[in-house]
């Protein structure tokens, strides 16, 4: 029997890099959950006022269920809810600090206002309580990615999976980092 390793996240904080070294490090395939479910006809209908696709959570399950009953894989998925629980070896909730998450996401021409949905998810934890209440406490580590190279994130990442040595739900606080400045930059998002 497989499992899966899951790497979710805002969008934009770096889970396809990570999951794909992830991948090619430890021989195994990875899965990009938007891919799979194109290519299985799982997308649903267009949501023009977050401009992204509705996936059938259900039926990417189903489809993951089938493949971690054959083989290990690196799910990359900011939706933790499309990994069958009872496969899911553990979780890495990627993080990143929303100051450089909104200059990323401007970076690649999102419009404002998806900016700010994200940067306001990242500030929010949404990713991590998600994987928490799907998954357990026990599953899901956070890695902050803040101003470290992928090969960094890549190790981090690594000693979590093979020795369970990383920070557990609730190491990150934006909000207490950034104090006053979240007002600020929520602000230039036009929040
Ligand atoms: P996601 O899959 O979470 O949307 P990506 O892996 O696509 O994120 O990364 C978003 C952008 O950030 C890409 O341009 C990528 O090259 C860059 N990036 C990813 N990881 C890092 C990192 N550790 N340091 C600097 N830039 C990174």
């Amino acid at each position: 029997m497989g499992s899966i390793i899951v790497i979710t996240g805002t969008p934009g904080v770096g889970k396809t890099t990570l999951a794909r070294a992830l991948a090619e490090r430890l021989g195994i395939r990875y899965i990009n959950v938007a891919e799979l479910a194109r290519a299985n006809g799982l997308l649903l209908n267009y949501d023009e006022a977050r401009g992204a696709y509705v996936v059938d959570i259900r039926g990417v399950r189903k489809v993951l269920r089938d493949i971690a009953s054959r083989e290990e894989v690196v799910v990359d998925t900011h939706i933790v809810e499309v990994a069958p629980p009872e496969f899911v070896r553990l979780a890495i909730v990627l993080r990143l600090d929303p100051r450089l998450l909104a200059e990323r996401l401007r970076g690649r021409g999102y419009p404002l206002s998806k900016v700010r949905e994200n940067v306001e998810s990242e500030v929010l934890d949404l990713c991590l309580q998600d994987a928490v209440a799907h998954l357990g406490f026990d599953k899901v580590f956070e890695l902050d990615a803040t101003g470290k190279p992928p090969h960094v994130v890549l190790e981090e990442a690594l000693k979590i999976i093979e020795r369970g040595e990383g920070a557990k739900p609730g190491s990150v606080s934006w909000a207490a980092k950034l104090g006053e400045e979240l007002a600020e930059l929520l602000l230039s998002l036009g929040g």
